[in-house]
């Protein structure tokens, strides 16, 4: 047998480092602000612990862009580099030195930000530049040093006479990437990467003031205590809507309200996330939730962090605990991945109740907003429809909210069916179904507006949830059959009649759509009336939104009830006409006008039953 070590060669792995290491070539700028940042803090804590005298005083980072020499320097006045130092954290490639000091001063540098973390995000500048220059003093009272490296495994390190305490890079951009040393391309990568990063950030200076107090003052990027982190309680109202617009200055709604997010264990979390109004196109979504670690930004694809449903909400997200190294399809069985998306749905979920019960009216002002978002939620996440009882709310088409148990409540006594199921009766369209709500109003029934999109799976959903209850809209059937009445009318006509009535219907009504119905109504219930079965218009809205397709996608045919009234002063008539040809003409006035109830008259058919209804007057 023979052991031994696999032989990797620098040379050969350099160029890949450059190559594939990052597949975004701009995120060289946000590791060496990162760097520099760190350097910044490791100085304070330092100085913090009292593990040096020097003076922390308020250091800052700046950008500059030389565009004639073709070169991007970034200074700090963090903690530098002795001579040793550079060869041990930047001439071994993968090396972290910000591991290695948050190992060495592990509790107390626990809450210090340090972002560093693989030892490889030095080696992104060379992604733009062909040759890059380290010039670095540090704290202690060492010379400074000069480290130069074209690309190639080989460098050279020399003295250098920098006084002052820090590290300045230098990056000499390369043919490939001129863009870098454009002020514009500079700016717009420090505001997307750097806008809230803990040490001050300068690039440029610009005036201030007017006339004769104008003055040149630093042109400072980043703020650098966000408000998420700050503690609630030091947060107004106000100052959420502040950060809101500070995020997205694109933004011109207000959000509706916000959820501070805050957990240090089992993992590290904070953040803002707000509700914003969303419009009715949701694919207008351009402002997206923001993925932070330590205050540097990372990307605003949140997509197996956050929960499905509330990717529609806004703000920002910092954790330093998700591994963004890794695959998609890794993050999402990260168990660490998992609990940060519970944390989240568990916290909104929290949030929602406490406003449900602070302020009722305003959270129902603002249930319209929201709503899709909360129906989304009962959907996907099984933890979130457990809490959803308490603060979902269900508004009847007349502008009262209830809750479900509240509705259950209201309607307990009054709204059964033969099987004693309560029937929650709702709409989905005040104005196509008015007639039909009208006619559950006048016999004293609660009608619920439900109009999302995703209705009819939020339906299927509640009743699975829920023993004995069931949903009809309200042109399911005729109310009378859909609810139990204890006093059910007795049908005016005989067996026989009604059952010649029903043939003479039949001969009349096209049968291949609708099915007749004979029923004893109320003598007051319209004569005719068409409805929808419940069972069949869901299966083919919830195929048609990509519920299921269990039956192949929209095959279902196009069939509906006529119910007939034969209490109705209009059957006895029929069956007393002797005038087949009145007759049979009355049934199809009679036919057209339930049709029309119901939305069905379109074209054609609509112009002659207006022509013919002109000619009779
Ligand atoms: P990481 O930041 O993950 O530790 P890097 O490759 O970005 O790895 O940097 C390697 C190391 O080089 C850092 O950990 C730090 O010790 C040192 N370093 C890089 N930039 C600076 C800087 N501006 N000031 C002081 N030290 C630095
Ligand atoms: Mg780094």
């Amino acid at each position: 047998m023979t052991s031994g070590k696999i032989n990797v060669t620098v040379e050969n792995i350099f160029p890949l480092i450059k190559k594939f290491l990052y597949s975004d070539h701009e995120i060289f700028l946000r590791e060496l602000i990162s760097n520099a940042t760190d350097a910044t803090l490791k100085l304070k804590h330092l100085t913090t612990i009292g593990e040096t005298a020097v003076e922390y005083g308020s250091p800052i980072i700046e950008v500059k862009i030389d565009k004639e020499g073709k070169k991007l320097h970034i200074i700090d006045q963090g903690l530098g580099m002795t001579r040793e130092e550079v060869e041990k954290y930047i001439n071994q490639v993968a090396f972290s030195g910000a591991e290695e000091f948050l190992e060495k001063y592990k509790d107390s540098a626990k809450d210090s930000g340090i972002i560093g973390h693989f030892g490889l995000g030095f080696y992104s500048a060379f992604m733009v530049a062909s040759k890059v220059e380290i010039i670095t003093k540090s704290y202690k009272d060492e010379p400074a040093a000069h480290w130069t490296c074209d690309g190639s495994p080989e460098y050279t390190l020399e003295a250098s006479d920098k006084q002052d305490r820090g590290t300045e890079i230098i990056l000499h951009i390369a043919e490939d990437s001129l863009e870098f040393l454009e002020e514009s391309k500079i700016n717009e990568l420090l505001v997307k990467y750097n806008k809230f990063m803990p040490v001050a950030i300068k690039f440029g200076t610009r005036t201030e003031g007017e006339g004769d107090d104008q003055v040149e003052v630093d042109n400072i990027i980043n703020n650098p205590n966000p408000a998420w982190t700050k503690q609630p309680s030091e947060l107004t109202d106000e100052d959420y809507k502040n950060f809101y617009h500070e995020l997205y200055p694109m933004q011109f709604e207000e959000p509706l309200f916000n959820i501070h997010l805050n957990v240090d264990y089992p993992f590290n979390l904070t953040g803002i996330l707000y509700f914003p109004k969303l419009s009715a196109d949701l694919q207008m979504q351009k402002d997206k939730i923001q993925l932070y670690q330590n205050q540097v930004f990372v990307t605003d694809n949140v997509e197996g962090i956050v929960p499905e449903f509330l990717t529609m909400l806004k703000g920002v997200i910092d954790s330093p605990d998700i591994p963004l190294n890794v695959s998609r399809s890794y993050l999402q069985s990260d168990g660490n991945v998992k609990k940060i998306a519970n944390y989240i749905t568990r916290k909104v979920a929290d949030k929602l109740k406490s406003l449900f019960t602070e302020n009722r009216a305003d959270f129902e002002a603002k249930w319209n907003d929201i709503k899709i978002v909360l129906e989304y939620g009962m959907l996907s996440e099984p933890k979130f429809f457990e809490k959803a009882g308490a603060f979902v709310l269900y508004p009847t088409v007349d502008g009262k909210y209830f809750t479900l148990e509240e509705l259950k409540e209201a309607t307990k006594d009054k709204q059964t069916d033969k099987n004693g199921n309560l029937v929650v009766l709702y709409a989905s369209n005040k104005d196509a179904q008015h007639s039909y709500i009208a006619a559950a109003k006048d016999k004293g029934y609660e009608v619920i507006l439900m109009d999302s999109p995703i209705v009819s799976h939020l339906i299927q959903k509640l009743e699975s949830e829920n023993e004995k209850l069931t949903f009809a809209r309200v042109d399911a059937d005729h109310v009378n059959n859909l609810i139990k009445k204890d006093d059910n009318p007795i049908s005016k006509l005989s067996e026989e009649e009604t059952t010649s009535l029903k043939e003479v219907l039949e001969t009349v009504v096209p049968k291949e759509k609708y099915t007749v119905q004979m029923e004893a109504l109320d003598s007051t219930d319209e004569p005719f009336v068409i409805t929808q079965p419940e069972f069949m218009r869901r299966m083919k809205e919830m195929s048609a939104s990509g519920g299921g397709g269990m039956f192949g996608m929209g095959n279902f045919p196009e069939m509906y009830n006529l119910i007939v009234n034969t209490n109705s002063e209009f059957a006895t008539s029929l069956l007393s006409n002797t005038d087949t040809a009145k007759r049979d003409s009355n049934i199809k006035q009679a036919l057209d006008l339930a049709k029309l109830s119901q939305g069905l008259l379109k074209g054609e058919e609509l112009t002659a039953f207006v022509k013919r209804n002109f000619s009779q007057m």
